[in-house]
């Protein structure tokens, strides 16, 4: 061997040695193409190829239908200008199978001196392409959940942003979620072109999407003319020619069907519907969550609606956060001027002056009840009404915010109060009596109790009349309301007889307060009857007392008061 045909081999062998494959080719443009008259082993590892196999024939043996022809005139126009070429197209195998070539042309040997050959390297990148679509894939889905789980659980919202979502990760021209009704698919948000269809119904029996629907399973259409399963018309007139269907499936439920499409044949490939189908299940998911809280929030509030009370909940900054269908008809308000607003908004300045500290002290953490009366608009009757403002802690013992709840107490009122004077009447009575007699033996505290007794009633009424005598009974009614501490109870006993119960009195403070009563009537005229006196009988809760025992020494006392001259207390 000369040196010249030992440096040659040494070259082959160090071609036949490197990992990538190489190829030489002479250097005509025209077809049928440049002749190759190398190969090297590597190459053969990397098409299946014998060196032999392909010298004298053209790299066109390893294009078929997938590779890019743009690549290739790319190809052609950069090296007749007699520059280096470096491209990536999908390539043939020997075997049919196909890979992504990327390879680089260089003329040999360049530095503007004619072209003899042109070197050619070529590289597999398959997988490197494959992983990187994988990454982008990967990316393109953790957005897709940061966008749906940011979203929040409005379902409205939410169905709107999965529609824009598939749009976007497919280059679609429209988007759809479609849900099924009995045996309808509606479309229930939209996106793209297929804007303007939301609402659309079509029968689930004969629709791609109904197929869909049905078996569960991707879809994919590539062109409708082309495809039995479709309504070519209806799909055509909503600018359907391909696109790619998948179930949103969450658990066993199935909550309809993504839909995205484009007006022109295969617009869709693996990867788009790789893409759908893989978020698709994170969609359905939070489409899940979103439907089971709008469910629950439905739920709550038909409840809230139907109460026959007026709820409705404040937020730490005094402001509506809820208010049922009863609230929101008392204050005159429609759901959306209240809700976000603040109660002095909606509250009238002398209600909300009287309701603020047990605003306040809910706020803090209490339970706080109490009555008002309450003119809930400018052209109603001012109401007895009975508030609860219960703290609402939450998860984190916090109390965040508190529950209104307004119970409109007229009925209760007027069933427990005699109607001519207003004080309670016997039935009411009697229950606070023993709820309070229990109170105070149990704890062993004092009790007191006054019967009172209007003198000569009887003669009144024969001077007066009836009504007169009415007046009288309605005047002391209130004066002894008016006269008494809070947690006292009077009571119209019967006819012209009056009690009230004195929690924490002994005899002497009872004595004192029927005194004074007694002061107070003899001292004060009614018109028209002029000056009215009482008899009072007084007495204190033994331990042993039943009801009974206990009003019968008051009813003692008090006939001994008008035994012994009418107009005066007597007592134990
Ligand atoms: P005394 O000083 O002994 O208590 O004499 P009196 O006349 O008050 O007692 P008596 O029990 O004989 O009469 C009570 C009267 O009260 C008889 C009844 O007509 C009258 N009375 C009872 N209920 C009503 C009422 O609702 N309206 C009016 N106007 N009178 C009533
Ligand atoms: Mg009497
Ligand atoms: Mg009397």
């Amino acid at each position: 061997m000369n040196s010249e045909e030992n440096n040659k081999a040494l070259w082959k062998a160090c071609l036949d040695n490197i990992g990538e494959a190489v190829l030489i080719t002479e250097p005509n443009l025209e077809q049928p193409g440049p002749t190759i008259v190398y190969a090297n082993s590597a190459f053969q590892t990397l098409t299946g190829y014998a060196p032999d196999e392909v010298i004298g024939r053209t790299p066109r043996l390893l294009q078929g239908p997938a590779t890019d022809p743009s690549e290739l005139s790319r190809l052609r126009s950069e090296l007749e200008a007699g520059s280096t070429f470096e491209g990536e197209t999908v390539n043939y195998r020997k075997d049919g199978t196909t890979f992504q070539l990327h390879w680089s042309v260089t003329p040999y040997p360049g530095d503007n001196a004619p072209t003899t050959h042109y070197i050619a390297v070529l590289r597999d990148v398959t997988e490197m392409r494959q992983l990187e679509h994988r990454r982008a894939q990967l990316t393109t889905l953790v957005n897709i959940q940061r966008t749906v789980v940011t979203t929040g659980l409005n379902l409205e919202a939410l169905r709107r942003k999965v529609a824009d979502i598939a749009l976007s990760a497919t280059d679609a021209d429209g988007a759809a979620v479609e849900e099924a009704d009995g045996e309808e698919m509606v479309y229930t948000a939209v996106s793209g072109t297929a804007e303007g269809m939301l609402g659309l119904r079509l029968p689930v029996a004969n629709s791609l999407t109904g197929t869909c629907y049905r078996i569960r399973e991707t879809i994919e259409c590539a062109d409708v003319r082309e495809d039995e399963r479709v309504a070519r018309d209806a799909a055509e007139r909503v600018g359907f020619r391909s696109g790619v269907l998948v179930p949103l499936i969450h658990g066993d439920y199935c909550f309809g069907v993504l839909k995205v499409y484009a007006d022109r044949p295969a617009a869709f490939d693996s990867s788009h519907q790789e893409l759908l189908s893989l978020a698709s299940s994170a969609l359905a998911a939070e489409l899940h969550d979103a439907y089971l809280y709008e469910s629950t929030q439905q739920r709550h509030r038909t409840f809230a609606d139907n109460l026959p009370v007026l709820a409705a909940y404040v937020d730490q900054d005094m402001r509506y956060q809820e208010a049922n269908a009863s609230y929101l008809a008392a204050v005159g308000c429609a759901r959306a001027d209240i809700i976000g607003h603040p109660v002095t908004d909606i509250l009238s300045e002398p209600v909300f002056s009287r309701t603020r500290p047990h605003i306040e002290a809910a706020l803090n953490g209490e339970h706080v009840s109490f009555e008002l009366r309450l003119r809930f608009n400018e052209n109603a009757d001012l109401k007895p009404t009975e508030t609860d403002l219960i703290p609402h802690r939450g998860p984190r013992g916090i109390t965040e915010g508190i529950f209104v709840i307004v119970r409109d107490i007229t009925e209760r009122q007027n069933s427990e109060r005699d109607y001519l004077t207003g004080v309670y009447n016997r039935r009411a009575f009697d229950e606070r009596m023993d709820a309070l007699m229990s109170t105070a033996q149990r704890h062993g505290r004092q009790l007191g109790l006054v019967l009172l007794d209007l003198d000569h009633f009887k003669a009144l009424n024969d001077h007066y009349g009836h009504p007169a005598g009415d007046t009288v009974l309605k005047t002391v009614g209130q004066w002894l309301r008016d006269h008494i501490r809070a947690g006292d109870v009077v009571c119209r006993w019967g006819g012209e007889e009056f009690a009230i119960l004195a929690p924490e009195s002994g005899i002497n403070e009872t004595q004192q307060l029927a005194n004074k009563l007694n002061q107070l009537i003899r001292s004060q005229a009614i018109v028209p009857v002029g000056n009215v006196t009482a008899s009072f009988g007084v007495t204190e809760l033994q331990l042993q007392d039943s009801p009974a025992t206990f009003v019968s020494r008051a009813d003692e006392n008090l006939y001994r008061a008008k035994r012994e001259g009418r107009d005066r207390v007597a007592a134990d």
